[in-house]
């Protein structure tokens, strides 16, 4: 019998092509007057554009946004905040970009809009991670939760084949988690299972053909169901690796997430028959572990740590601090069963 908790996440979703020319008239909804627009310095024009769509009711351009949401960059943009009596928030970008504008909403409460360029799917949570000397910490609180998404697929025609697969995978892994969640409902597995099937339908065609608006669109339509997966249940083994190993080597975000997903399903899936069956319905294969993996293979993804620059001897390490802090996880947590774990994702051997 069923027994569950469901919350759902207030968000307001503008979806298709061309919504991104919808931007003055949310910005107006909302009772924005002053907006302040967020991009990583290499996406200025997608700012520059949003600048151009509110005319006078952009107050500035900030393009400063960088991965891991780094405390100095936060205190700069919040500097132009006070400086420009900003009074709402547009970023358009990636996770970098949404992070930061969730750290100006953390410290003002202002409004955002977020425009996703990414699959990753932080504009769907409630979650903020912020790095200071060195150290990430993640923190989940709902003033951090964007008020409108805009999903233009015409923005996403430009992101990189490989960028755009690994950050396929990055929203997959969201879904693979959110299927064995503690916490785990009915509506987020139907969630879970659409948003997974889209984006490993959609990448194929995307690496074929980077201008497939079908294949983009659906890929977004994936990574905004997966991201509100990680936005509503708890994650466990898989996401507490990653945060580990990119915190503690410095490793990519989107490519560590697509070299350890195989390696942690494995590990889980003795634990997890129903959510292995369900993900082997949306692969279309019996094993959905290996299947990741030979996607990923397929689609010229890295499949090793050690090829984004991890060291051989940091497996122990990492080990170490991956049972170090107490956190749920389907199968209890056994060293040598983990240490194989990483050692096969830092080899790029087959998930064991
Ligand atoms: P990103 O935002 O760092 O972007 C990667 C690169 O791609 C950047 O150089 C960016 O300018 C470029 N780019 C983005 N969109 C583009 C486009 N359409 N065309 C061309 N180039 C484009 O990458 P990401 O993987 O989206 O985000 C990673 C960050 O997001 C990490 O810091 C991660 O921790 C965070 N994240 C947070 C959550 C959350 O819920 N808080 C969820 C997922 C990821």
């Amino acid at each position: 019998m069923r027994e569950f908790v469901y919350s759902a996440q207030p968000a307001r979703v503008i979806f298709g092509s061309g919504s991104f020319g919808r931007l003055q008239d949310e910005v107006q909804r909302l009772g924005m007057t002053r907006v302040l627009v967020l991009s990583t310095p290499g996406k200025m024009r997608f700012a520059e554009h949003a600048a151009a769509l509110l005319g006078a009711l952009c107050a500035d351009i900030f393009a400063g946004a960088v991965m891991h949401t780094p405390v100095a960059v936060t205190d700069e943009a919040m500097r132009i905040v006070a400086l420009k009596n900003v009074d709402g928030i547009v970023s358009i970008g990636g996770g970098s970009t949404i992070g930061l504008g969730k750290a100006i909403a953390l410290r003002s409460d202002l409004p955002q809009i977020v425009v996703p360029t990414t699959y990753a799917g932080s504009e769907v949570t409630p979650i903020i991670g912020e790095t200071k000397d060195g150290l990430k910490t993640t923190q989940t609180t709902l003033k951090v939760l964007p008020e409108v998404v805009i999903y233009d697929v015409d923005l996403t025609l430009g992101l990189p084949a490989a960028l755009s697969v690994t950050s396929g995978f990055n929203a997959i892994a969201h879904a693979v988690e959110a299927l064995y969640a503690k916490d785990g409902n009915p509506i987020i597995d139907i969630m879970a299972a659409e948003g997974a099937r889209a984006i490993a339908n959609s990448l194929p065609q995307i690496v074929g053909d980077p201008s497939n608006r079908e294949a983009r669109s659906d890929a977004q339509y994936g990574g905004w169901l997966c991201g509100t997966c990680l936005g509503s249940v708890g994650m466990s083994l898989h996401h507490k690796l990653c945060h580990t190993l990119a915190g503690t080597f410095n490793l990519p975000h989107a490519e560590t997430h697509t070299i350890v997903l195989p390696h942690a399903l494995q590990y889980n899936a003795p634990a997890v028959p129903g959510a292995v069956t369900a993900l082997a319905r949306v692969f279309g294969k019996p094993d959905p572990a290996r299947a990741l993996y030979d996607l990923a293979g397929v689609l010229g993804a890295p499949r090793a740590l050690r090829d984004l620059g991890m060291p051989e001897n940091g497996i122990d390490r990492a080990t170490d601090l991956a049972l170090s802090n107490a956190y749920w996880n389907p199968r209890p947590l056994e060293r040598e069963a983990v240490r194989a774990c990483i050692a096969a994702a830092w080899a790029g051997d087959l998930p064991q």
